[in-house]
């Protein structure tokens, strides 16, 4: 690479925002160049602005960097977006036209027909949607799923391509962190459950359709895959724990299905990207285990962990899975996101993005 990426963060202040700074800290392709957010932050230190909760400090050279407005015109090839998403809609359709891919966490256009919904490990083939956005400039918009799917569907890509799946019944336990901050009432969350995460079913059930959809002519053709989603908040800080229940269109025993995950291999195994974790599996046959404390940070956050992979009784297999809400449910997936968009050759520094336009 002839030299890093310039990378603006848009909605750095919040949540996800943060998980951004932290893991692109350090990162071998892409730097912070500009941190963006509302008017209320807007010209403030960042260490003013965001009430910074990562676990490490602030790195030294963000800390005093004035937060910027988010608009078109910071200095960037290209953005990540954290915005909210009563403002996302706007905000990502005036960057994607002034010339800037979007690689975002945000709902708002997750359904588009030409946007990608995008998790490189199970439809890296369908970046090439970009090509038919017509934001003019060279700009593009790319999503990363809601938190829960990320981890719901990673999991099904090895039994889709294996076995066929017909029927997906998933109960979630979420975290916190997934609400963004200061998110849920401590009085509401602390030593109690809540058994609603508004649109968070309805996100379930229709995302992991396009996510393993198969593109055809430039279009992506759904899944023809059921999904009964139950999604519950839970006092934890970090993970998202879900119990899912399958019916293969292939019969299979749980033996095989754990062997599966096992020995799947990723279509991007062999890209070498800095975020990839070494293991995109972690399979337990403890029964105890994974764990949301324990086993959400696996692969600094990337790996997708299984376990008690065993019969249903209802439908064919049942099993755990657990992923990393922030990391590999936000950030840390579009980091991921737009390094397969690099080794792809769809993002550009913002000079060549110029001359193509
Ligand atoms: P958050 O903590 O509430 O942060 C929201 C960010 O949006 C802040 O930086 C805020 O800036 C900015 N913002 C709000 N209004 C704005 C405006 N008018 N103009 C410009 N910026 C504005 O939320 P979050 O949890 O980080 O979530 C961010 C997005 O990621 C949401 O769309 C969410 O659905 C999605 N997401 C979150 C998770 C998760 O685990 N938390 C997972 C997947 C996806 P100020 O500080 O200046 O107000």
């Amino acid at each position: 690479m002839e030299r890093k990426y310039k990378v603006g963060i848009l909605g750095a202040t919040g949540a996800v925002g943060q998980k951004f700074v932290e893991i692109l800290d350090g990162h071998p392709w892409f730097e912070v160049t500009a941190l963006a957010a509302s008017e209320r932050s807007a010209g403030k230190s960042y260490r003013e602005a965001a009430n910074w909760v990562g676990s490490k400090p602030i790195p030294a050279h963000l800390a005093d960097k004035v937060v910027q407005e988010a608009k078109p015109g910071i200095d960037c090839d290209f953005v990540f977006s954290g915005l909210d998403a009563s403002v996302a809609g706007d905000l990502e359709r005036d960057f994607a036209q002034a010339g800037y891919p979007v690689i975002s966490n945000a709902r708002n256009y997750r359904m588009e027909e030409n946007v990608p919904l995008l998790i490189p490990e199970v439809n890296p083939d369908h970046t090439a949607l970009v090509e038919h956005q017509q934001w003019g400039n060279g700009g593009f918009i790319v999503t990363n799923p809601n938190c829960s799917t990320v981890g719901l569907v990673t999991a099904l890509r090895p039994l889709v391509d294996t076995f066929g799946v017909e029927l997906v019944q998933v109960t979630t336990m979420q975290a916190i962190s997934g609400a963004g901050y200061p998110g849920v009432p401590s009085l509401d969350i602390l030593g109690n459950v809540i058994p609603y995460i508004g649109g968070e079913e309805e996100k379930m059930a229709l995302e992991p359709r396009k996510l393993l959809g198969t593109l055809q002519n430039g279009r992506v053709q759904f899944a023809d895959i059921t999904v009964s989603a139950q999604c519950n908040r839970v006092p934890v800080l970090d993970g998202h724990l879900e119990c899912v229940s399958v019916r293969l269109k292939q019969k299979a025993d749980a033996e095989t299905v754990r062997r599966t995950f096992e020995e799947w291999q990723s279509p991007i195994a062999g890209y070498d990207l800095p975020s990839s974790p070494e293991r995109l599996f972690q399979v337990f046959d403890d029964p105890r285990y994974p764990q949301t404390r324990r086993h959400a940070g696996l692969g600094r956050g990337m790996t997708v962990s299984i376990g008690r992979v065993r019969p249903c009784e209802v439908l064919d297999v049942k099993f755990v899975v657990l992923v990393h809400n922030t990391v590999r449910g936000a950030a840390g997936g579009a980091v991921l996101n737009a390094e397969l968009l690099v080794k792809q050759g769809l993002l550009k520094y913002r000079e060549e993005l110029a001359a193509v336009a």
